[in-house]
């Protein structure tokens, strides 16, 4: 695996440079930013249910870890590279410098299917995954959480794991658990749920109101489906959601509630009965005043951003639009609440839950909520207004404060030794 031989890493290291010449950043810490602190490469063997042995591939990697643990997500995908897992972890640290957390970023996954794994063997494969990464995590090193294909479940594994090799109950060594072992209300809505914090703040600022917008999302998992619940709440007519086998659409509006039980009970959207199917991908094309990618990375390319009907597009996913497809985009008056903001309500409460398990001390879902909003809106205003301020766009504007932050905490600590 070679981190560099990445389209995403690519993507990821021309954001950084552009991004570096616009600040005048030294070229030393320039160089410094643009290289992960450590990555690993493990071998996974996992116990299969027909008495066979696999060997699964692993990876983590840690950007920065200038003012804290480092901190992101674990995914569980047949296309988890290193070049994509850099990429990720890169925009982790944008992301918790904008958010003013006291994390640098990180990423990891396995390279498998776990569509085609029984839970046995997801269980074991985790298990032994987190026993080959144990000296390099902890709740003062490397803090993981949910992401693709992985939930509350697998991190009860890894705080299980993780534990049984300390000598006691660790619950802070990872983010998104479930309640009853030290997780926060509210962390597994966060993503989703933020991602709405900034489509209304900027259906404010475009002077459009939530009531009579239509949107469509793309993806239906964690983050696409709270969204799309979130957006209805809000008032909003959700026209279209997809997932990785089709799209549903009724032009009325669907019912997201129904759609999201029908899609737990089913295992998909594929045959909902109360919206007409169409191709997945067609839901890019529909007319709509919000479309919230919420799948995976680069489902916006220079191949399909042209046909796109959205006036405002919320980056729910990590990446989905490539830098051709932004240009595009941009060109077309699309209004972007780019990904390190709009998807950053995650990486917050997974932060509130690791200070509520440090300091033994937990808070309603209320009080979880309230500070999740006020930390969105307030991000959202920031870049808003320097935005606006600098003539840039809104992706500029997000990464600009995102890699200032994280470079000034270098500049001050120095260079070691
Ligand atoms: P998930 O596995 O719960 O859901 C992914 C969804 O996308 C599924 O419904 C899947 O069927 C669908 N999908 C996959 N390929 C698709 C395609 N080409 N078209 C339409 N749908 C497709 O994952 P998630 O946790 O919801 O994460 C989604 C994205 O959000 C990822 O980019 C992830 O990195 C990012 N993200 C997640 C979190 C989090 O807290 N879970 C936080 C920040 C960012």
């Amino acid at each position: 695996m070679n981190e560099y031989d990445s389209p995403m890493y690519s993507s990821a290291l021309a954001q950084l440079d552009e991004t570096a010449r616009l600040l005048s950043l030294d070229p030393g810490l320039h160089e410094r930013l643009r290289h992960p602190k450590r990555s690993f490469i493990v071998s996974v063997p996992t116990a299969m249910d027909d008495g066979t042995t696999r060997v699964f591939t692993g990876c983590r990697v840690q950007h920065n870890l200038t003012l804290g643990p480092c901190k992101g997500g674990i995914r569980y995908h047949q296309d988890v590279s290193l070049g994509e897992v850099s990429a990720l972890a890169m925009w982790m640290s944008w992301k918790c410098g904008l958010m003013n957390l006291p994390f640098g970023g990180a990423k990891g996954g396995v390279n498998c299917d776990p569509h085609t794994m029984s839970i046995g063997e997801i269980e074991g494969l985790t298990r032994r995954f987190t026993e080959e990464m144990v000296t390099f995590i902890g709740p003062e090193r490397d803090v993981m959480a949910p992401d693709v294909n992985t939930n509350s479940q697998t991190m009860a594994w890894i705080m299980d794991t993780y534990s049984m090799h300390v000598g006691y109950a660790c619950p802070e060594v990872v983010t998104g658990k479930p309640v009853e072992i030290g997780g926060t209300y509210g962390r597994q809505e966060a993503t989703g749920r933020g991602v709405v914090y900034t489509i209304a703040e900027s259906l404010q600022a475009l002077k459009m109101k939530p009531e009579g917008t239509t949107a469509a999302v793309q993806g239906f998992g964690n983050v696409g489906s709270i969204a799309a619940e979130d957006l209805a709440d809000m008032g909003c007519r959700v026209v279209a959601v997809s997932d990785m086998h089709c799209t549903i659409h009724n032009p009325k509006g669907l019912d997201v509630r129904d759609a999201v039980n029908y899609s737990r009970a089913n295992g998909s959207l594929r045959g909902y009965p109360q919206a007409d199917p169409l191709e997945r991908d067609d839901l890019l094309y529909l007319p709509c005043d919000v479309l919230v990618a919420a799948a995976l990375e680069r489902t916006i390319t220079h191949e399909n951003a042209d046909r796109l009907q959205c006036k405002i597009l919320a980056e729910g996913a990590n990446g989905p639009t490539t830098p051709e497809a932004d240009e595009i985009l941009l060109g077309k008056g699309v209004f972007i609440i780019p990904d390190i903001l709009c998807n950053a309500g995650g990486v917050t409460v997974s932060y509130f839950e690791w200070v509520q398990d440090v300091q033994k001390y937990f808070w309603s879902t209320d009080d979880v909520n309230r500070r999740l909003r006020d930390l969105m809106t307030e991000a959202f205003h920031r870049v808003y207004r320097f935005s606006q301020e600098r003539g840039i766009d809104m992706r500029t504007a997000a990464l600009w404060l995102g890699i200032a932050k994280a470079a000034a905490e270098k500049v001050i600590r120095g260079l070691y030794p």
